[in-house]
């Protein structure tokens, strides 16, 4: 599973500082907490989100190694992902991360080659853009080098130094019981160097996290929690490695008229409940603009119409759905006193053979009788 960036799923920029960060993972947390949405699978998966993104993004190390190698920097499970050649765990990819920054081979330390982790991005659109398709301009993670220390990281003006702890040779002996034996340093993680005045800019890192625009194309029909794959938009790979992909999650805004059903619209349709009995034809709205459909008289509410092809158009088969009309028949409120009087008129009128005029109602009643009579 690609994991969204985690300054998007906070909703702060780069160069966002601590207080920000807490500011926005504090307001994130409230909305979302088990205890405020209980059973809301949605929302626990947001809470769970928000508090990675905030966990890594509030520990300067943590961040410092995600700004510059994404989600396979602070999380070892990310190597396992498709396409992680060469990369077997946090360990070994820092040996291979910092030979990176240092020129590489110095110390003795592996080059690891290793793909960038695929990103996910949530989308949102209206439910007319899915229908239709659209083209929608989003901003995504990228890395550059670092304009501070162009890529040294380190403080302008200083220098990386060699390793203390293995004197530069990257890896250090140690012995247990009759064995001797040679482990990457813990210091230098085996690079042989070490940065003691770090740039302050890229905390080390050499590179720093920037935004690009990126150019999305929603085809037509396409339905909530589609992804689009964006092939090499993703987190960038490390010694040269792939990037990962970045992979465009579609989520539709509900439409104050149409609910969606796969392919099929669903709406409600109030009418007056004249025209229910009488008849009549009333304008109904379609996502390409306004239908007339024929209420036939004695219309119940309930009833269901089926517009044929005025649904969404199958983003795979290009078939049409159809459009699916629940009748509403609405009491009417707000009446005149002549309103009323007429009103009465008609339900002395219709007393008389109640049965007739209401023969649901009267099958109800029938059933009540029955209920209450052993
Ligand atoms: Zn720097
Ligand atoms: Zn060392």
């Amino acid at each position: 599973m690609s994991k969204r960036d985690y300054y998007e799923v906070l909703g702060v920029n780069r160069d966002a500082g601590d207080d920000e960060i807490k500011k926005a993972y504090r307001k994130l947390a409230m909305k979302y907490h088990p205890d405020r949405n209980p059973d809301n699978k949605d929302a626990e998966e947001k809470f769970k989100e928000a508090k990675e993104a905030y966990e890594i993004l509030s520990d300067e190390q943590k961040k410092a190694a995600y700004d510059r190698y994404g989600h396979a920097g602070v999380d070892p499970s990310m190597g396992a992902g498709p396409g992680g050649a060469g990369f077997e765990g946090f360990s070994d990819a820092f040996g291979g991360i910092f030979d990176e920054i240092f020129g590489g081979g110095r110390g003795g330390g592996r080059s690891n080659v290793y793909r960038g982790a695929d990103l996910r991005y949530n989308l949102e659109i209206s439910l007319e853009e899915a229908a239709r398709g659209a083209e929608k301009t989003i901003r995504i993670p990228t890395v550059e080098e670092c304009e501070t220390c162009h890529g040294s990281g380190a403080k302008p003006g200083t220098q990386p130094k060699t390793c203390p702890t293995c004197g530069g040779a990257g890896q250090v002996r140690i012995q247990q019981g009759f064995f001797s034996i040679q482990q990457t340093c813990p210091k230098c993680h085996g690079s042989g160097r070490i940065i003691p005045d770090p740039c302050t800019a890229c905390h080390g890192a050499g590179r720093v996290k920037k935004q690009k625009t990126l150019e999305v194309k929603i085809p037509a029909g396409i339905d909530e929690g589609m992804r689009l794959r964006h092939a090499g938009h993703g987190e960038p790979g490390v010694n040269g490695g792939p990037p990962g992909d970045l992979y465009v999650e579609i989520h539709i805004r509900r439409h104050p008229v149409f609910e969606r059903d796969h392919d099929d619209l669903h709406c409600e349709m109030p009418i007056s409940f004249t025209t229910a009995a009488l008849g009549g034809e009333i304008e109904i709205p379609t996502l390409d603009g306004v239908a007339r459909l024929k209420i036939p008289a004695e219309t119940q509410t309930g009833k269901v119409f089926r517009l044929r092809g005025k649904g969404i158009k199958n983003v795979r088969s290009h078939t049409h759905g159809d459009l699916l009309c629940h009748v509403l028949i609405e009491t009417p409120v707000d009446l005149t006193e002549r309103q009323r009087d007429l009103l009465r008129e008609f339900e002395e009128l219709s007393r008389s053979d109640a049965d007739r005029h209401n023969p649901k109602a009267k099958s109800w009643m029938d059933k009540v009788r029955e209920f209450f009579t052993p």
